[in-house]
């Protein structure tokens, strides 16, 4: 039996701002029986907008269990850089909390930034594109939040991180450095060496396969899918065998049920 189940959010918990039913309830049941841990690729939320948030949905967690690219993002500046470094954020408001909590990181509007961080960013304006161009071509760090190409509603999908930052990769000719959000294994590592978990004691529940299969497989964890948010059943079987899951379920509410706790 694994010892933590670690949960996608998006797509897996919720989808958009909308319930998927039963989810809470084996949630809380779960967490009487093994450390469930969260990990999501958004950007626009910090770890305690993140409990907030999955309070919402009934859904009981505590900062620590929760790991968040925004997070993922300042931690990695915090080992690589150093903390109190000059940085732009093309990203919201939890991205920006994050940097300046974890890795005291100033928070630049214009020129003389050290990094460049590119998140999701609903308030995007061709002048943020323009200052953050200016400081990539100056020679600051580039690091992605993550490279989703979408974004689910709670109908149909909208513009996602990676497409934010595809403008940057055409207009400066050059790659992130960096992208700190799935299939990247960076989160997880993270999130396990901070519980003292394994990867083989535990499962990865997520809705994608070429992001949330193929990090779970590549990290050597139970990777198991679900079909309430991106990925059909029709997709596994086109999927190349790095994001195959090993379980398929129709929701998270089964997956007690599945793993045998
Ligand atoms: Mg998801």
């Amino acid at each position: 039996m694994v010892q933590a189940i670690v949960f996608d959010m998006d797509g897996v918990l919720y989808r958009g701002s909308r319930k998927i039913m039963g989810v809470p309830e084996e949630i809380s049941r779960l967490q009487e029986k093994v450390a469930v841990l969260f990990l999501t690729n958004n950007a626009t939320k910090s770890r305690s907008d993140y409990v907030k948030w999955l309070a919402i949905f009934g859904i009981r967690a505590s900062e620590s269990e929760i790991m968040t690219s925004s997070f993922g993002c300042a931690h990695y500046i915090r080992e690589k850089h150093g903390l109190k470094r000059k940085v732009f954020v093309i990203g919201e408001q939890g991205l920006k909390d994050e940097l300046m909590l974890e890795a005291k990181a100033r928070i630049v509007e214009g020129k003389g930034a050290k990094i460049v961080v590119c998140g999701l960013d609903r308030g995007i304006t061709y002048k943020k594109y323009e200052n953050a161009m200016e400081n990539l071509s100056s020679g600051a760090a580039f690091m992605l939040a993550n490279s989703d190409p979408t974004l689910p509603k709670e109908r149909g999908f909208a513009p996602g991180s990676g497409a934010i930052a595809s403008v940057l990769i055409t207009a400066t000719g050059r790659k992130p450095d960096v992208t700190i959000g799935k299939p990247s294994t960076y989160l997880i590592d993270k999130l396990l060496q901070m519980h003292k978990l394994k990867p083989q004691e535990a499962a990865f529940v997520g809705d994608r396969l070429e992001i949330d299969m193929r990090m779970a497989n590549a990290v050597g964890m139970k990777s198991v899918l679900v079909l309430s948010g991106v990925a059909k059943r029709k997709d596994v079987k086109n999927a190349p065998a790095s994001d195959k899951p090993d379980i398929i379920l129709s929701s998270a509410a089964k997956v007690g049920q599945a793993l045998g706790i």
